[in-house]
């Protein structure tokens, strides 16, 4: 059993607002500061270059691997960090890529469009008839033929929430030769996930939603270990070299998943990533997902009650869906901004989703039941009619 009481306390929340948007950027761990002050004082300021052996800074991506590993079901060792999500979805794609003969990348219309993007950059670098070929969410499975080289689908749909069904979809592939990459961004600390009971090939993610590691916190990534020894990296960077140290002309790929690995650690963000482990390392994904489900099941039905011109856009069984409630509205941008200006913090995804994430770590149902009293009254009131909701800013 978890305590999320308990964890709720080890957060930083601003002084009345209620925070739904932790599926886009996690909020500060009260222990963050400190955690980071001593890297930067004690560490740097005092260890200066010898802080690479002395605090263990080299050590961090893969120790913090572990600690993530748990979370989504991994073996321990087959997970380190660095880099963005981006960058790791192309190391992982193109990795599946080489161990196979055939062509197509099969992914979704709901990814989102860095992965997409990146698959498109690949196969134009790659040639050869490479093709990235795109289907709606609930078509993939039929779109499984032996002419698929590798599936790459992120679990949890960045718009709706909606779940795909990670190993069912992994088992199908691989009966018909075909490679799995999954990334796990709004998976990782937000349901249980099991990649290794899964049979995933390679899997990926990033730290900075509902792991809290803050904005710019490095991604992950997993690769199964029947593929540690053999699987291409790509951008063969000389911290994936087997032995960086030996600064030898030719690349040599690392041991396992650390030939991942490509350049200098970010430090400091590993720091402020290790004060928010602290808290994941005592948390029962389990009992979060049962917490997480019951707040998302609370937050549909107090807004179906109360605002009957939202539709929800996620889907309404909770098994198939994330840890977030998406509605739709075609005023849902200046709806939202009038949501944040009363205090309750979602974000929106063109062209019309009013997305809310949900977190038991630091979300109750008192929460719940607030921002359900805020929307009802926006949407009454029409409070996005007003010209100032509708300016907007870079980031959504
Ligand atoms: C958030 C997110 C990203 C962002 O990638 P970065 O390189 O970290 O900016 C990529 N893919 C998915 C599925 C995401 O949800």
């Amino acid at each position: 059993m978890t305590d999320f009481a308990a964890t709720k306390a080890l957060f930083h929340l601003p002084e009345g607002m209620i925070y739904l948007d932790g599926n886009s950027l996690g909020p500060l761990p009260r222990a963050t500061p400190e955690r980071v002050a001593r890297t930067l004082q004690q560490e740097w300021g005092e260890m200066v270059i010898t802080g690479w052996n002395r605090a263990g800074w080299m050590a961090q991506p893969m120790a913090l691997g572990d600690r993530i590993g748990r979370l989504i079901g991994a073996e321990p060792g087959h997970v380190t960090l660095g880099d963005t999500l981006s960058v790791k979805v192309f190391q992982a794609l193109a990795a599946a890529l080489a161990m196979t003969d055939r062509r197509v990348i099969l992914s979704d219309s709901g990814n989102f469009p860095s992965d997409l993007y990146m698959a498109e950059g690949l196969v134009e670098a790659l040639g050869g008839g490479r093709s990235l070929r795109v289907v709606a969410p609930e078509d993939v499975a039929d779109h499984l033929t032996e002419e698929i080289a590798v599936l790459m689908l992120t679990q949890v749909d960045y718009r709706t929430g909606r779940l795909h069904d990670m190993a069912a979809l992994t088992a199908k592939a691989q009966a018909l030769g075909i490679v799995t990459v999954w990334d796990l961004a709004h998976s990782a600390g937000a349901l249980a996930v099991d990649v290794a009971g899964a049979g995933a090939d390679f899997a990926v993610g990033c730290t900075y939603k509902y792991l809290n590691g803050g904005p710019g916190a490095p991604a992950f990534i997993y690769v199964a270990p029947r593929h540690a020894q053999v699987a291409k990296p790509i951008l063969a960077g000389w911290l994936g070299h087997d032995t960086p140290f030996a600064f030898e002309q030719s690349y040599r790929p690392g041991e396992g998943v650390a030939r991942m690995r490509v350049g200098t650690p970010p430090v400091i963000q590993m720091a402020a990533l290790e004060a928010s482990m602290d808290i994941w390392d005592g948390i029962d994904m389990t009992a979060l997902r049962d917490a997480s489900v019951a707040l998302t099941e609370r937050f549909i039905t107090g807004v179906e009650a109360t605002c009957p011109d939202l539709d929800l856009a996620s889907p309404r069984d909770a098994q198939a869906r994330g840890s977030q409630v998406s509605f739709r509205h075609p005023e849902g941008y200046a709806a939202m901004q009038a949501c944040i200006a009363h205090g309750v913090v979602g974000d929106f995804r063109a062209p019309d989703i009013m997305r809310f994430g949900f977190t038991p770590l630091f979300i109750d149902e008192g929460d719940v039941d607030r921002a359900v009293e805020v929307i009802a009254r926006v949407m009454r009131d029409r409070l996005w009619d007003d010209p100032a909701m509708q300016a907007r800013g870079a980031v959504t």
